[in-house]
Formats: C-alpha cells, structure tokens, sequence
C-alpha cells in the first residue's frame, strides 16, 4: 500500500529528529499533489504504523499542495485541488501542474520532565548531588 510506506518513511524521519523519549504530539506534512496521496488511508497508515511505538497517540496533520493549472489558450494559471478542470476561455485541456515534495515541516513535542534538559545542560555535576537533593525520607 503506497500510503503505508509513506506513513512509515515520515515515521521514521520523526524518530530521528525528535529525541529518544520525547513524546512527539503531533507531526505536520506538506505533500506534492503529484505524490497522489489519499489522506484518509495516509492517517489510517499512520496509525497502523505508529501503534504501540513511542508516537502512538501522536496525530498527523497532512497539508496537500494544490495543483497548479496552466492554460496554453489564455495564459491564466491558478491552483486547483483537482489536475483537469476546464479553463474559464473555454478551454477544457488546461495543463496541470504538481510538485512531489513529502516534507516534515513541524514536530509539536510535549517534554516529560521540563527539568530533564537542565541537568543534561550541567553534565559536569558529579552525580553525587542527585542524593544530596534528595534526602531519606524522616519517619
Ligand atoms: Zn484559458
């Protein structure tokens, strides 16, 4: 299924941009109107895809380029969510335009620990702070 591998190829390139154990909330695509997506089997994909992985839960939001129609009659070009269509002059063979990009634009991740970062930040720190921190509960 060409939407399956596709949820995957993205999958795979979230895993690699967001870090280990960072939940990823959402992810959001720009897709070519050549690549010919059906965006109801894409997010059934994805969900297949991401079950019971560290991105399950995690939406996808898919943005479909529109196609670009150019009339060879009239020189009128504008986009259009379907390649044929009729030009307004009358012309019914307009030429449609696509572009392929599939491309991750933005990662909304939800970090677990806001504090995680700053103790990563001052590696330097000797782990021997961490029990002072913490002293034994008094019973
Ligand atoms: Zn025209």
């Amino acid at each position: 299924m060409h939407e399956f591998s596709i949820a995957d190829a993205i999958a795979t390139q979230v895993a690699r941009h967001a870090r280990p154990g960072a939940r990823v909330r959402d992810v959001e695509i720009v897709v070519g109107a050549l690549r010919g997506i059906e965006p109801e089997a894409l997010l059934m994909s994805w969900q297949a895809v991401t079950f019971e992985t560290p991105l399950e839960g995690c939406t996808l939001t898919i943005e479909q380029k529109p196609w670009t129609i150019a009339c060879g009659n009239c020189g009128r070009t504008w986009a259009s969510p379907v390649p044929f269509v009729t030009c307004e002059c009358g012309n019914d063979v307009p030429e449609p335009h696509g572009t392929d990009e599939l491309d991750l634009v933005a990662l909304t991740i939800e970090e677990d620990e806001p504090g995680e970062g700053a103790d990563a930040a001052a590696g330097a720190t000797p782990g021997a702070g961490a029990t002072a921190d913490s002293p034994p509960v008094a019973d």
